[in-house]
């Protein structure tokens, strides 16, 4: 039996389904996952003692690639400084201006740990500074998993086909209105129905949890004209594509598109971690001077702002420069490019799909002609991904195990990273066309 194994059955025993977060588990794709031991620039390394080019990054965090050397000297460094204070430190300031600097709608930013944290504190201060309830989310876009945003929610639900979550109150579920993403007219029937009652639209800044579907030229303009023209917020959602589809995020992507687009709170984690917990909510100064202690919004939390974790999201963003990104951006067109031109010579019908340098390709007949939402999102032919991804593993590389995730890229993936994914696409394309 395999190391992989052996551990996967101990962990049954004691840890629900083996894993700590769903997705980990292969459920969609079926096999036993593998245990990490280690992971250096482009590879992880599992319990059997097998390398593989890593295309999920920690699901994005790991933008510089795994364990880069300023940001593991950075960690090294807090550590024998201290783990945790428990009281405020330079560093956080250090990060939040950071953050703005590369975000000018993050006028005040406050830490927490984890991205579902951010949002959850997102929509409460929406609700505060509106005094309304309601919420508008879209279908496919996945926020964390705080009771109120697990409808329709992508990530881990469209991977094992879950509509919602068991254990969230009726009347909770029911103050959040799911929609499909990109439909205006959707929209604006939402508002017309629940008029001064919708406190926030809540939005992935481009969807990345059902597959990549960034919104259409316009939409998020119009979200925000709208919100705003009904006495409601936009909060845009940037846990996934902050500092990693663009040096400013998706916000950059949009603002190079002369889309200009002021969100009035964002919700930021993964790559401002650079791999240790840490996520962060931010916004219009007014708004965000609304929580405690200057306002009346609670919020708080043991271990946020962690010195040893700001060390290692300060190290990751101050290295991610203008290169790292061209470099984001070459590697993912390659990467994209190749496994497009192996999937052509199998025959394997199939759309790739962009949000600035994030991607994520959909199979199958029903998509060809793009993806613009959930309900063509889900109609994928997810099984053909699954045959993929064993084949790709088989080959040496790692990918999502879900046909519903990003590809992610580090900057660490030179030619030879490169040069396995390539080697190992023919195979694996041949064995989704089944
Ligand atoms: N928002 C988005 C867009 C995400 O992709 C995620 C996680 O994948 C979250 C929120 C939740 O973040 P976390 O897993 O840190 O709670």
């Amino acid at each position: 039996m395999s190391r992989n194994q052996e551990l996967f059955d101990r962990a049954r025993g004691v840890i629900p389904g083996g894993v700590d977060s769903p997705v980990r588990a292969y459920g969609s794709v079926g096999g036993t996952p593998r245990f990490m031991v280690s992971a250096q620039g482009a590879y992880v390394t599992d319990a059997d003692g097998r390398d593989y080019v890593d295309l999920v990054a920690s699901w994005g965090p790991a933008l510089l690639g795994h364990s880069h050397p300023a940001v593991i000297e950075a960690v090294v460094q807090a550590a024998q400084r201290g783990l945790s204070f428990g009281a405020p430190t330079a560093a956080e300031t250090e990060l939040a201006e950071e953050i703005r600097s590369r975000v000018p709608a993050a006028e005040k930013i406050r830490l927490v740990s984890t991205g579902t944290e951010a949002t959850m504190t997102a929509i409460r201060l929406a609700r505060a500074a509106t005094g309304r309830d309601l919420l508008i989310k879209f279908a496919g876009h996945y926020h964390g998993h705080s009771d109120g945003l697990l409808a329709q929610a992508g990530s881990g639900l469209a991977t094992l086909a879950l509509p919602g979550s068991a254990g969230v109150p009726a009347p909770i579920a029911a103050q959040t209105l799911v929609i499909g993403y990109n439909d205006r007219a959707a929209v604006e029937e939402v508002f017309r129905a629940h008029e001064g009652r919708i406190a926030a639209i809540i939005t992935e800044a481009a969807g990345a949890n059902m597959g990549v579907v960034p919104p259409a030229p316009g939409f998020t303009a119009f979200l925000s004209e709208i919100a705003h023209r009904n006495g409601a917020l936009l909060i845009s959602d940037e846990v996934l594509t902050g500092f990693r589809s663009s040096r400013s995020g998706y916000a950059g992507v949009l603002e190079a598109a002369g889309e200009h687009v002021v969100p009035d709170l964002i919700a930021f984690g993964k790559v401002i971690g650079g791999g240790l917990p840490v996520a962060a909510v931010a916004g219009r100064a007014e708004i965000m001077d609304l929580l405690a202690p200057t306002g009346p919004v609670y919020q708080a939390g043991t271990l946020s702002g962690n010195p040893v974790a700001v060390a290692a999201g300060l190290a990751t963003l101050t290295h991610a420069d203008d290169a790292v990104y061209r470099t984001l951006d070459a590697v993912a067109h390659t990467v994209a490019d190749a496994a497009s031109a192996a999937l052509t010579d199998a025959g394997v019908p199939h759309v790739v799909q962009w949000a600035g340098t994030l991607f994520s390709i959909f199979f199958g007949e029903s998509v060809v002609n793009g993806v613009p939402d959930y309900a063509t999102a889900t109609s994928q032919d997810a099984d053909a991904y699954g045959r993929f991804f064993h084949a790709m593993l088989e080959g040496g590389v790692s990918l999502p195990p879900s046909a519903f995730e990003a590809w992610f890229v580090t900057a660490a993936h030179d030619d030879a990273a490169i040069g396995r994914i390539v080697e190992a696409l023919p195979a694996a394309a041949r064995a989704a066309a089944g």
